[in-house]
């Protein structure tokens, strides 16, 4: 163990050795204190402690939460708690300190300096009860931290250990105290084990009686017996101990005052539970424990310790006693010459402050000495005479010395510099030695040097910042927040003008002062003292609306105007108070500090004023960290109460789940007359936590009903409206009890019969044992009936593949006669299994190789217990993993993990193997099913039934062409699976369909966890897609789209790489309304996903605008004839359920589908057409089944036709050579007006020849591949009864976007603008989407969505664009100034939405470029174009494979690095490195962006770079995708 260099880190490892939990108390969670570092320190590597025998539990806590609120939960339960604290906490917790002194607690305060330390932090706190050590140097902090413990464990009571760490600074490093030594001295050799309070002592808002207490028997004086003779009620850790003992304890009397440790002689005989034979510890049995705890550490260390420490010579006739910092004193004095005013001068300073024991006081002082100086370093004193000045005086009033009495000199000390020490020294002993000498005479400064940082003073943390933006930009400047940090206010410290009480008392005092200023201009409106009359009628106008901040702040300007014109003396009275005209948004800033006792009343004063104040609470405590919690904190539910308050707009919001919801929450809340309470959510475990942990954590919470969104206003009910709305979807226990009680609940539910099911189930009520029971007896009185051995299949499932795995195993044992039962581990009760004759476990694995959730507690049941006896069990277990998962070689163990563990667990419980443990693995080439082919027939063997003859045939499993034919043209149960409101899902094959439809069946990938955790079904939602030809939009279609996103998806669109409009989060119910809101803006989703043609892409940059004309048309020509014909799209979402179904039945009367071009089966797979116009390659031509060039007419104004690429395309799958992305091959020239014809013709060829069994192989770029271009040629040819011509010359020139401003040829302005991975969306930075909803109410042109995620404002007018322009800057639109890198990079949705990522990418990929950017800048780059790809997986939306540098997820945090791609869209890239994580990536992205700032030739790219450079070999074609890679993907387990 390393020395310890402060005192923080030597009382850190002290306290963490000697409990069993250290309460950390930091001035913000990003914020260090003095001990918490060391702390996290060896939580983080597991070191064992002393007490805990294994590592302490340390819980970090923010000094403003009352934090010590904590402490009693452990304790109670029979814990050893430390607090490591500043001292600025210790004045806000005095009620608790009290109850507190009874337990045995140790609380080590490092005292705060601010600018010097106030030592009347501790003494305001003397009369606590607790016992108070204090240490100066570094040696000291350590010794007397193990005595804090010791003495805690000892007597059962708190103590609390004080130090200024400014004393220590200088001192060398020491050794840290041997764990044996610190065993020794805390006795635990000798004590027995912990036991917990009886169940009832759980209130800590109540005195609950307990006193610390000793045995009254004592029998033997030995030593080490007294170190074990005390005992506490009903408590703690080492502190009951095993022997009875001795010790009668010395008389109280010895010392002139009571001791301050013991303030209740006798025990409370009202709420005692204590046993008779017990008292209350005293004063001297303190003295005593201390003198043995110091005599342990004296034999092993030679370092002793005394309650009063005098320093300096036997002879010395004064001293000093110094309660404060003493270091530069001790200095000094130590080095004070012979001829030294305080040359014979000794120091003094209490080790043991309270119980103060005057006698040991007087014992450790030289006869000799005649005079003391007390310097106390209090700034804060209430009193004449300072506390410790008294306690000396009593002390030494009846010791004589050895000339007479001693005489007493009470000092103030202040902040000294070590220059002035000597004379401040000087100063002291000449008072000293005046006849008469002066009481109270200051010493140094009062306010010392300037202000360090003041960490434990306020600060915003950054996180919460968005409210305060919302809050601006909601009310501007009507906004008056009234304890903003940093206000200016009349000279009170910037702490209390930030606290609520204070800004509500200033609001108060606002308002009043408001009424008398409407008072003066009501009399002032009547008065004849102006200039004009003028002003009078604008002042009466203003009077009669002063409180409607509508009309006042409308013509607020007005009155001021002609108040300046008058002139008159009673108008420049007036105008001195001109703010006040206006009527604020007056608003409080709260912290969830005021939802704990501590905080609370602030609130209450506010609710109980009825004053119209409005506060923002904001509550940042995770969810995680909330259901982990200790549930004595009692956090307060500030909403409920102000509900219950009965007078208050309540809301509940959170900017990470409905930015929407915020704004109107305080839109109302500003209008309601009365309080306001908005209660803020915005979780994080730290201060800079990335907004996407935020994020993560918020919808945790709202979707599990922890924080539910809803509003709450008392005066709807007045209007017939209802006061509660809820905007979340599900809600929580207490708030439910309080709708219930209130009736509101049900007519919530009779108005929004959707949510009854959500609603009744409030989470948290589950009956699980129960229902274990009942399914197992039925079964088994179910299974009695049959013949044949037992089997009993357990499984843990996460995906659905062990469970079926283990449902057909189950029926297959039942085929060869077999009693099978199949259940999920948790569900079926252990306590059962030593009667099973052969269980059979299948399980798949989660997270970082753990139990999948279905199984965890089954599993942790397992684990830990040696009851079961399986010796009559016979067992076998089948795992599922995969084998790549995880990317560090350190974490490979963790592949079928689960299984392995459970297979030697149960072995060691005795049970005996069927078959060795079988491993599915996801990367052979049947996936899972491989290692499952070969393991399930040892398992028939074993049990015997291998040779079963006559088996039923098993139906094959159903295939997407099998849903597909048997779907009625697409039809499937898709209406019926609507309908159904007992689940958020729709069936499997049914979500196979509605991919034709343009919609997904999604699951949050955030929220899967903890639904799991919690019983819920996933959260389902579904992603709608729709067909946009060539990406334009109306501005009407716009506005369309930006209301379906905020009605029925989760606020946000995406913009995506196919130019369409995609929506997430569209909830079931919602699904139906959202597609007619589609179809009203007159567009579709119909074969926006599925095996069809999808949305045909253009490039969306009309700088030649007829040109573009002709493109666009062609293209909508080609979608309109590749629709599929089905009437089932109308059928289902547009039909009204109760019309005439002959209304919407476009077809004709009867529904007899047909499919002229694709038939039943559709295609193989989907289909994907792009048009390129050079020189931009912008929808990367090369990357889709079919890529149309555009070529001019010999004018090179018009478009001629087409030179056609066909076989691009980019899926993948990992570490499968046979899948490898395709850049299109060139089949020649076709003229543009019959290119619908050639589109058709290619994908006829693919219908009737791509593969229809393997889906991974099934796409037109294998089958190409399988017969070779010519053929392939030759095949569309015939189809065509037309030849293609050679294609014609083109260049391109890039493939990424061209930002900007361009004009057109008729004069037409169009701005592409930067939309980072097309999320269009608000935030408090960025109200994007507000801004382009705002610019589609005027715009005349269009928006054309570009392939690379971008929005292009197109065909506006000269006559328009100063407007535009205008718009485009209110709003931020305007701004270009990025990196190159970020304008030419692109990310795919991945996570959370996308069931297919592996990792994050959307969400990350700006994150990533952040990090890099400064290296760019570093080296020159920062406007160089490098194209930067990223996707969640290598289906690869985002078109990985033709960037210069990609990113393609792997798992969580990992990606494959690949290099080389082409800079305009022509060549794939290359793998160059396997599963990397961020700080690999910045290791090789940083130097190669630096070695290509200084060795790139004339104007190279950067992918040619590392090509010329032999960082990665060129990529050739899609086949030699695999070959000459930088780095083999590793297979190794
Ligand atoms: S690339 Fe993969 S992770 Fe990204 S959106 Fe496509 S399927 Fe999802």
């Amino acid at each position: 163990m390393a020395m310890a260099k402060t005192a923080g880190e030597a009382v850190a490892r002290i306290a963490y050795l000697s409990t069993h939990v250290v309460l950390s108390i930091q001035p913000a969670l990003a914020i260090d204190s003095h001990f918490s570092k060391h702390l996290h320190t060896y939580s983080a590597t597991r070191l064992p402690g002393v007490v805990a025998e294994k590592a302490p539990e340390v819980v970090a806590l923010r000094h403003n939460v009352d934090p010590l609120l904590s402490a009693f939960q452990p304790l109670r339960s029979g814990k050893l708690v430390a607090v490591t604290t500043s001292s600025s906490v210790l004045l806000p917790s005095v009620p608790h300190l009290y109850k507190l002194a009874q337990y045995p607690i140790v609380i080590h305060v490092s005292l705060h300096a601010s600018p010097t330390p106030d030592y009347s932090d501790i003494t305001a706190i003397r009369q606590s009860g607790f016992v108070f050590l204090q240490s100066e140097t570094l040696q000291e902090a350590q010794d007397l931290a193990l005595t804090a413990h010791a003495l805690a464990i000892k007597s059962g009571k708190g103590v609390m250990h004080f130090f200024d760490p400014a004393n220590s600074r200088d001192d060398s490093p020491i050794e840290p105290e041997d764990p044996e030594l610190v065993r020794d001295v805390l006795g635990l050799n000798t004590t027995r084990a912990l036991l917990p309070l009886p169940e009832n002592c759980t209130s800590i808002y109540v005195d609950d009686g307990r006193r610390a207490t000793m045995a009254e028997e004592t029998t033997s004086a030995s030593e080490s017996s007294q170190s074990d003779r005390l005992t506490t009620k009903g408590l703690p850790s080492g502190n009951v101990i095993e022997k009875p003992s001795s010790g009668g304890g010395s008389s109280v009397g010895s010392s002139v005052r009571e001791s301050s440790a013991d303030s209740r002689p006798t025990v409370s005989s009202a709420t005692s539970i204590e046993n008779p034979s017990t008292r209350p510890v005293t004063s001297d049995d303190v003295y005593e424990l201390l003198e043995t705890i110091w005599s342990k550490i004296n034999r092993a260390t030679g370092r002793s310790y005394r309650t009063f420490e005098y320093t300096g010579p036997e002879n010395a006739e004064s001293a000093l006693f110094i309660f404060g910092s003493t270091g530069l004193f001790v200095d000094e004095l130590g080095a004070a010459k012979s001829s030294d005013e305080f040359a014979k001068c000794g120091l003094i300073t209490a080790r043991l402050y309270r119980p103060w024991n005057g006698l040991h006081l007087a014992e450790s002082l030289p006869a000799s000495v005649r005079r003391i100086a007390v310097l106390e370093q209090i700034r804060r004193k209430t009193t004449k005479w300072g506390p410790i000045l008294l306690d000396v005086l009593t002390s030494l009033r009846t010791k004589p010395s050895a000339g007479g009495s001693i005489m007493v000199v009470g000092h103030q000390l202040g902040y000294i510099e070590p220059a002035t020490v000597h004379q401040a020294l000087r100063g002291i002993f000449q008072n000293l030695s005046l006849a008469t000498p002066y009481q109270n005479l200051e010493v140094g400064s009062r306010d010392g040097p300037l202000h360090p940082p003041d960490h434990y003073g306020l600060t915003q943390p950054k996180v919460e910042s968005a409210y305060m933006k919302i809050l601006d930009q909601v009310f501007g400047e009507r906004l008056y927040l009234a304890n903003r940090l940093g206000a200016a206010n009349a000279g009170i410290s910037a702490t209390i003008a930030a606290s609520p009480e204070y800004g509500f008392g200033s609001l108060l005092a606002r308002k009043d002062h408001r009424s008398r200023f409407i008072g003066d201009v009501k009399t002032a409106a009547a008065s004849h003292d102006f200039a004009t009359d003028v002003p009078r009628s604008w002042l009466s106008k203003w009077a009669l609306s002063a409180e409607d901040d509508t009309v006042v702040n409308t013509i607020a300007p007005d009155v001021i105007a002609r108040l300046s014109n008058d002139g008159s003396k009673l108008a420049s009275t007036l105008l001195e108070s001109k703010s006040l005209f206006f009527k604020e948004s007056q608003w409080l800033l709260g912290s969830d500090a005021w939802a704990y006792d501590l905080g609370n009343s602030g609130v209450h004063h506010v609710l109980a004023s009825g004053a119209n104040v409005n506060m923002l609470i904001i509550d940042s405590q995770p969810w995680s960290e909330r259901a982990a919690a200790d549930a004595t904190r009692r956090k307060k539910d500030i909403g409920l109460y102000a509900m219950n308050f009965g007078n208050a707009y309540v809301a509940s919001v959170a900017v990470y789940s409905s930015y929407t919801q915020v704004l109107e929450a305080m839109i109302e809340a500003d209008k309601f007359k009365g309080p306001s309470v908005v209660l803020a959510y915005l979780p994080y475990n730290k201060e800079d936590d990335s907004p996407l942990t935020v994020l993560q954590e918020t919808k945790k919470a709202v979707d599990l009903g922890y924080w539910p969104l809803y509003r709450w206003n008392p005066e709807n009910e007045e209007k017939g409206e209802p006061n509660f709305s809820l905007d979340s979807e599900r809600i929580k226990q207490e708030l439910e009890e309080f709708l219930k009680r209130d009736n509101h609940l049900t007519q919530l539910m009779n108005r929004h019969p959707k949510f009854a099911a959500n609603l009744s189930e409030s989470y948290g009520t589950e009956v699980r044992a129960l229902q274990k029971r009942k399914a197992k007896d039925a079964y088994d009185a179910m299974l009695e009936s049959l013949y044949g051995a037992p089997m009993t299949i357990l499984f843990a499932s996460d995906n659905g593949n062990a469970e079926s795995l283990a449902k057909r195993l189950g029926n297959r044992g039942k085929a060869r006669g077999l009693k099978t039962m199949v259940t999920a581990m948790d569900d079926y009760p252990l306590e059962d299994l030593p009667t099973e004759e052969n269980v059979i476990f299948i399980t798949s694995t989660a997270g970082q190789g753990e139990f999948p959730q279905n199984g965890r507690a089954f599993w942790d049941a397992v684990k830990d217990t040696t009851e079961l006896d399986l010796s009559q069990t016979k067992y076998a277990v089948f795992a599922l993993g995969d084998s790549h998962y995880w990317p560090r070689k350190e974490d490979k163990h963790y592949y079928n993990k689960p299984g392995k563990d459970l297979d030697v667990r149960v072995a060691f419980l005795g049970g005996q193997k069927l078959a060795d443990v079988g491993l599915g693995d996801d990367q052979d080439p049947d996936s899972y099913q491989t290692g499952y082919g070969e393991w399930e027939p040892k398992l028939w063997q074993a049990l015997g039934v291998d040779k079963v003859e006559g088996l039923p045939e098993e139906p094959p499993p159903i295939t997407n062409e099998d849903i597909k034919i048997q779907s009625n043209f697409l039809r499937g149960t898709i209406a019926e699976g609507l309908d159904d409101t007992s689940t958020g899902a729709i069936s499997a094959s049914d979500s196979q369909l509605t991919k034709f439809h343009g919609t997904y069946m999604q699951d949050d990938r955030d929220l899967r966890d903890d639904r799991k955790a919690q019983g819920l079904e996933p959260a389902y939602a579904f992603m709608i897609r729709c067909r946009l030809n060539g990406g334009v939009a109306s501005p009407s279609q716009w506005l369309q789209m930006d209301s379906i996103s905020s009605s029925y998806g989760n606020e946000t669109m995406k913009l995506t790489t196919r130019q369409t409009f995609q929506f997430h989060g569209v909830v079931k119910s919602k699904l139906k309304s959202a597609m007619r809101g589609i179809n009203k803006a007159l567009m579709t989703t119909i074969a926006a996903c599925g095996d069809v043609n999808r949305n045909i892409m253009v490039s969306p940059l009309p700088t030649k605008s007829a040109f573009h004309r002709d493109v666009h048309h062609i293209s909508a020509k080609i979608s309109d004839h590749l629709l599929p014909s089905t009437t089932a799209y109308h059928e289902i979402w547009l039909k009204d359920n109760d019309s005439d179904e002959k209304q919407t039945k476009v077809a004709g009367d009867a529904v007899v589908d047909n499919e002229p071009l694709y038939g039943p089966t559709y295609l193989p797979r989907k289909f994907k057409i792009t048009i390129a116009v050079p020189p931009h390659n912008d929808t990367d031509v090369y990357a889709h089944d079919i890529g149309l060039i555009a070529i001019k007419d010999a004018d090179g104004k018009r478009l001629e036709g087409f030179n056609v690429l066909v076989g691009g395309g980019m899926g993948v799958t990992h570490n499968n050579k046979k899948t490898y992305p395709r850049t299109g091959s060139m089949l020649g020239y076709f003229p543009a007006s019959r290119i619908h014809i050639v589109c058709e013709k290619i994908m006829l060829v693919q219908r009737d020849h791509g593969d229809r069994k393997n889906r991974k192989h099934a796409r037109l770029k294998y089958t190409i591949d399988g017969m070779g271009v010519n053929v392939f040629r030759s095949k569309v040819e015939e189809l065509l009864e037309a030849r293609f011509e050679e294609a014609k010359p083109f260049e391109f020139k890039s493939n990424i976007d061209t930002f900007g401003w361009q004009k057109d040829e008729f004069g037409m302005n169009h701005f592409l603008m930067f939309i980072e991975n097309g999320r269009v969306e608000n935030t408090a930075e960025f109200p994007m989407k507000t801004g382009l909803r705002e610019i589609a109410k005027v715009h005349k042109g269009d928006f054309r969505l570009t392939p690379n995620q971008h929005l292009c404002l197109s065909g506006v007018p000269d006559d328009d664009l100063d407007m535009i322009k205008g718009m485009l800057k209110k709003y931020k639109l305007d701004n270009l100034h990025f990196s190159g890198l970020r304008l030419s990079s692109s990310a795919c949705v991945a996570f959370p939405t996308c069931g297919l990522a592996m990792a994050e990418s959307e969400r990350y990929l700006p994150e990533l470029i952040t990090k890099l950017e400064g290296c760019l800048e570093e080296n020159g780059l920062r406007q160089d174009s490098i194209v930067m790809r990223m996707t969640g997986c290598p289906n690869g939306c985002a078109r990985p494979w033709l960037a210069e540098v990609a990113f393609v997820g792997k798992a969580y945090g990992a990606y494959n690095m690949y290099l080389g791609g082409g800079y305009h869209g022509q060549r794939l890239n290359k793998l160059y490195r396997s599963s990397i994580m961020e700080e690999e990536i910045l290791d090789i992205m940083k130097p190669l962006l630096k070695r290509y700032a200084l060795e790139r030739q004339e104007g190279e790219r950067f992918g040619d770079f590392v090509i010329r450079i032999g960082m990665i070999k060129p990529t050739k074609e899609g086949k030699s995708f695999h070959e000459d890679v930088a780095e083999e993907e590793s297979d190794a387990e």
